[in-house]
């Protein structure tokens, strides 16, 4: 069978399913299965599928066609510069979270030698990214996830970073090590009731990563509070939160003694970011 022909059904059976970008979604999952870039399979169409891959593709669209996202299926996902790896246990990166790197950037350009913390880095996208920009800082990871920490492993690994880096296995709660320059975080925060509710493929990731509980700010609550006890005075906290959340979270921030620098949207025009500084005890 032509490449040509197994992407067109692909795509058939993907739009049926409701899946927007069906088309796109059969050309990367294709180009995965036969080692190839999508450029390669835009312009081999006519090239022939043998047996074996096309079992792989097949076996890869139907996983799809139930809604696993495709980065979960190619072990894939750009996030600002790189290609990440990711599986199941770890979010997918998300383009909005590309803000807190920018958000970073912009307030450290003149400082050097940052010392940062990522409460509950997943991939590893926020705090990897960071270290690659900025060849002076240095970063702590904690997460309470295990999974996480394997696979920001493999991801440093990639990317050649290894010595300016500490990973934790452990619940932010019981984390006391270091005092940080900057802390940021893209904690778990949808509603606990809201999770039904998420996009069919968002139902793929791990709750743990998702789950803001009863209130959708429990953790960011926790991160907050904690943060207050492991960064320095005059230390930056950027936050990413749901659009609906900044009046909440931004009273959690003030009792905690930090001072809101600015509150920043994301690409659809919804507050994400929150920047504050610890001025008060
Ligand atoms: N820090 C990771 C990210 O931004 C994971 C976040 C999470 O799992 N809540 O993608």
């Amino acid at each position: 069978m032509k490449l040509e022909t197994a992407i067109h059904e692909a795509y058939q059976k993907l739009k049926n399913n409701n899946i927007k970008s069906a088309m796109l979604d059969s050309e990367l999952l294709m180009a995965n299965v036969i080692n190839k870039s999508r450029e390669f399979i835009i312009l081999n169409l006519d090239k022939n599928i043998d047996k074996k891959d096309f079992d792989n593709f097949q076996n890869m669209v139907s996983k799809r066609e139930q809604g696993q996202p495709l980065a979960y299926l190619t072990n894939k996902k750009f996030f600002w510069k790189y290609e990440f790896f990711v599986n199941e246990h770890v979010l997918i990166p998300r383009p909005d979270t590309e803000i807190i790197i920018e958000q970073v950037l912009k307030i450290f350009k003149f400082k050097n030698n940052i010392n940062f913390l990522d409460i509950g880095f997943g991939s590893g996208c926020i705090l990897l990214s960071l270290l690659k920009e900025r060849k002076d800082f240095r970063a702590t990871g904690v997460d309470i996830s295990n999974h996480a920490v394997k696979v920001c492993k493999i991801n440093a690994k990639k990317l050649g970073l290894k010595t300016r880096l500490k990973l934790y296995n452990s619940d932010i709660d019981k984390f006391k090590f270091g005092k940080y320059d900057l802390i940021i975080s893209n904690p778990p925060y949808i509603k606990n009731f809201d999770i039904k509710y998420l996009e069919k493929d968002v139902k793929f990731e791990p709750k743990l990563a998702l789950n803001g509980g009863l209130d959708g700010i429990s953790e960011i609550r926790k991160v907050i509070k904690k943060s207050s006890e492991l960064i320095k005075y005059g230390g930056k906290l950027i936050l990413e939160i749901a659009h609906n959340q900044k009046k909440d979270v931004k009273q959690i921030l003030n009792i905690n003694g930090f001072y809101i620098n600015s509150v920043v949207k994301d690409f659809s025009d919804n507050d994400r970011c929150i920047i504050s500084t610890k001025l008060e005890n």
